[in-house]
């Protein structure tokens, strides 16, 4: 995941959750991927915000439920074999394989449009997230549709090499993770801090109450008694997220005969949220109120990956021939 900072309801519910209950199944990595933020960095005010943002991210990471005792959790520029790996890989990819990428076109489109130019890291930017995941040797790898593509894209290259040096690397597997799409207290995209219609994991009860009475509701439902067409309001999704099917049942039937106002039913989904956050936010304070306890998983779980890469780059140097020092 991108160091981008407090994460909110929508990351949790697209990634985080399912992440947590991988744990259980699987031995996971899970990365700060910091070298990737560079890609569109032009200054150092740019980078200035990076470890801060990392550490807002990883407590959220941990208050949510990832367990350092189960999992490896690292920053990706920690362990300095991924952009060995990634030069190393950068040889056996064609470069068509990259500029058909839909991602980059979209990318350079909208960077014309801007009259920026591309850098090389973005071209490169699916062999990186190759080697994140072939570095660890994982075999399953937790995405999005959006993001099989790309999955694909390391599958290719990882056969290609396996072809070339021999059999190295597992080719990943994406592990879709179907998760309910969360929108904005906009009611108009997907929550996302950038439209700023985004309720964080770890804002106060007050503050996320605050920021659920601004949502947008039926637009037609003008006055208290009018009443609402729950199927077309962003409120009533969230209940059925958020609230215990009995409190949904209520909803439908007194908004839709206006026996209740909108303020009144934005108050109670706050409080069901509110409710949902509650075990996340007593993590994070556990967390917070042990200075450098992050510092110090983060260390931990450098050496565990670094340990896994350096034996796989030991691997990688002697099928390709290449001198050790
Ligand atoms: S009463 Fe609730 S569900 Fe109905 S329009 Fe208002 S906010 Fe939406």
């Amino acid at each position: 995941m991108r160091p981008t900072g407090l994460l909110h309801l929508g990351n949790y519910l697209g990634a985080l959750q399912n992440w947590v209950e991988l744990q259980d199944d699987y031995d996971c990595i899970y990365c700060a991927v910091d070298i990737h933020a560079l890609t569109t960095v032009e200054s150092q005010a740019d980078t200035n915000q990076i470890q801060s943002n990392i550490e807002d991210m990883i407590l959220d990471w941990l208050a949510a439920g990832i367990d350092p005792e189960r999992s490896i959790v690292f920053v990706q520029s920690q362990v300095p074999e991924v952009m060995t790996l990634h030069t190393l890989l950068s040889m056996v990819t064609p470069l068509g394989w990259l500029t058909r990428v839909p991602t980059f076109k979209e990318k350079v489109r909208q960077m014309d449009e801007t009259e920026e130019t591309v850098n090389y890291g973005l071209v490169g930017y699916p062999v990186l997230q190759t080697a994140d995941i072939i570095l660890y040797k994982a075999d399953t790898v937790p995405v999005g549709r959006d993001q099989v593509p790309h999955i694909e894209l390391s599958r290719e290259i990882a056969r290609r090499f396996n072809n070339f040096f021999g059999d190295t690397f597992p080719e990943p597997q994406a592990k879709l993770t179907e998760s309910p799409l969360l929108v904005g207290l906009d009611g108009q995209a997907k929550m996302s801090k950038s439209l700023d219609n985004h309720l964080d994991l770890a804002a106060t009860p007050e503050d996320t109450s605050k920021r659920v009475l601004t949502a947008f509701t039926d637009p037609q439902r003008t006055t208290r008694n009018i009443p609402g067409r729950p199927e077309v309001c962003n409120v009533y999704s969230m209940h059925q997220m958020f609230s215990s099917s009995t409190a949904v049942s209520a909803v439908y039937s007194e908004c839709t005969t206006a026996a209740r106002g909108c303020v009144d039913c934005k108050r109670q989904l706050a409080g069901s949220i509110n409710d949902f956050l509650e075990p996340m936010r007593d993590r994070r304070k556990e967390y917070e109120s042990r200075p450098g306890y992050v510092r110090e998983i983060l260390d931990e779980g450098g050496k565990r990956a670094r340990a896994i890469a350096a034996k796989t780059i030991e691997e990688v140097y002697e099928k390709m021939g290449l001198a050790r020092g």
